[in-house]
């Protein structure tokens, strides 16, 4: 059996798109499952809209989200000498001819269609031109057959048929010399030996015209498998206006690349009811034929759901080494205070994005906090400075803190007061925090170490001192 060659061929005129992502992937998906190669390339024939930021941009989001290639990328710019020989085959072939209309003879061919209600469509005039005209500007079309229809099974939307007399005769090649994007997909895919072609549903139209140009050049014709289009909330294609549309944004806004990636694998496929998939795991059970015909509706909540997951599962060195630099993004240097580990620890439970875990874990290197005053007024009542000094010092007595050394020693203090447990914990976690939203007490204990905690009381202790001061 031939091998298996699937590929991903984004244009470079923007940054990589969530619907263009979910495409990528499918593509990956189906590569790696059936063991066959995946082909990065990049369709920049449009010189005058394609960007070589673009290109890293699409490069960078595939990365993120862990959609390696076996080949490429390759430039379609690369490729112009290869296309003007294809041009020159299907020339030589006959099946191609050279047209010398102009473009006001065109326009008003077309003004006269529309006028009499016809379909505007080239009207052959060179189609059958003898005699050559080599030195006149030029461009190439494609004969395309008259009568009969071109069909295809496709994966996902099922037989499709087009009747060929709908089809213009396709411009390969235009006056300046440079080829046409549905020729140059097909020449690329033909040569490359792509079996299966998946992309988005915008595409269909182009189908039958490259389907065509496969038979003519002699190419067998991959299979096809177009995915319908991602729509927002409001059931109209997915923009800017639903939020954000760029993977990179999913990024930085604390997204992981796991939960991206089984969200977008979900918008369009799914196996059974099942809503969380590990890599692995997909590459065993995607399949074409479980993708649906209709549009899936971008849905952030369940985004955001899928993130929490999988940071609350997550390897806790893994998201140390993510939590790392949006921290630095903040300004905070990681150097300076806990290990990150045991930092991510203690917020795994209650960040649903990676945004949310670094703003939770800025108490724990920014010893210039705030503090909340108004969590801080209720237990102003003379015995905080008290309470906080024996807290201090008994810190100063214990070697290590754990959570048992901890308790005990929190529960000797409130013995002593005869005072509840949340009496104590809820003013230690403002002197130790600079407020009550925080993980686990205890748990911040621990990871701040005796002197830290130590200091952080002595702080709290001269600034609830000088409040008093005030309020005198
Ligand atoms: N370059 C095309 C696009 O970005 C993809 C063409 C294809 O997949 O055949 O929409």
């Amino acid at each position: 059996m031939s091998e298996v060659r699937l590929r991903f061929a984004p244009s470079p005129t923007g940054y990589l798109h969530v619907g263009g992502a979910r495409t990528a992937l499918f593509n990956w998906l189906q590569a790696r499952k059936e063991k066959g190669r995946f082909i990065l390339r990049i369709e920049d024939t449009d010189v005058a809209r394609s960007t070589q930021e673009s290109v890293d941009a699409i490069l960078e989001g595939m990365k993120w989200l862990g959609l390696d290639w076996d080949e490429g990328p390759y430039y379609q710019s690369d490729n112009f000498h290869i296309y003007r020989e294809f041009v020159e085959k299907l020339l030589s072939e006959g099946k191609a001819y050279r047209c010398y209309c102009t473009a006001e003879e065109l326009d008003a061919k077309r003004e006269k269609a529309l006028k009499e209600k016809r379909k505007p469509k080239y009207d052959g005039t060179c189609r059958n031109l003898t005699g050559v005209l080599h030195d006149k500007p030029h461009v190439v079309r494609f004969k395309t057959p008259h009568g009969g229809s071109t069909v295809f099974d496709d994966i996902i939307k099922g037989r499709i048929a087009f009747s060929n007399d709908e089809l213009d005769d396709l411009i390969i090649q235009r006056s300046d010399g440079t080829p046409t994007y549905n020729f140059v997909v097909v020449v690329d895919d033909a040569t490359m030996r792509i079996t299966t072609v998946i992309r988005g549903d915008d595409h269909v139209n182009n189908t039958p015209r490259q389907i065509l140009l496969y038979e003519a050049l002699g190419y067998p014709v991959p299979r096809f498998a177009h995915v319908p289009m991602i729509l927002g909330s409001d059931k109209t294609r997915l923009s800017k206006r639903h939020g954000a549309t760029s993977v990179i944004a999913y990024r930085d806004m604390g997204y992981l690349p796991e939960a991206v990636v089984n969200y977008l694998v979900r918008l369009g496929w799914s196996y059974g009811d099942q809503e969380i998939f590990s890599t692995e795991e997909l590459i065993e059970k995607f399949s074409l034929d479980a993708v649906g015909r209709s549009a899936g509706v971008f849905n952030p909540d369940k985004l955001i759901w899928l993130n929490s997951h999988y940071i609350k599962t997550g390897d806790p060195e893994r998201l140390a080494t993510l939590l790392g630099p949006y921290l630095e993004q903040k300004g905070i240097d990681v150097s300076s205070g806990p290990n990150l580990v045991s930092v991510v620890k203690t917020l795994q439970d209650r960040s649903k994005t990676m945004i949310e875990m670094a703003d939770g874990a800025l108490f724990y290197y920014k010893t210039d906090f705030e503090y909340d005053d108004k969590a801080l007024a209720k237990f102003l009542n003379g015995n905080l400075v008290q309470l906080y000094g024996e807290i201090r010092d008994s810190l100063k007595e214990a070697d290590n803190l754990d959570h048992g050394t901890i308790e005990a020693l929190f529960a000797k203090i409130c013995a002593s007061h005869g005072i509840k447990m949340k009496d104590v914990a809820l003013p230690a976690r403002i002197a130790l925090t600079g407020g009550t939203a925080a993980p686990g007490l205890f748990d911040v204990m621990e990871v701040l170490g005796c002197r830290e905690s130590i200091q952080r009381l002595e702080r709290a202790i001269e600034y609830v001192q000088e409040l008093e001061r005030e309020r005198q």
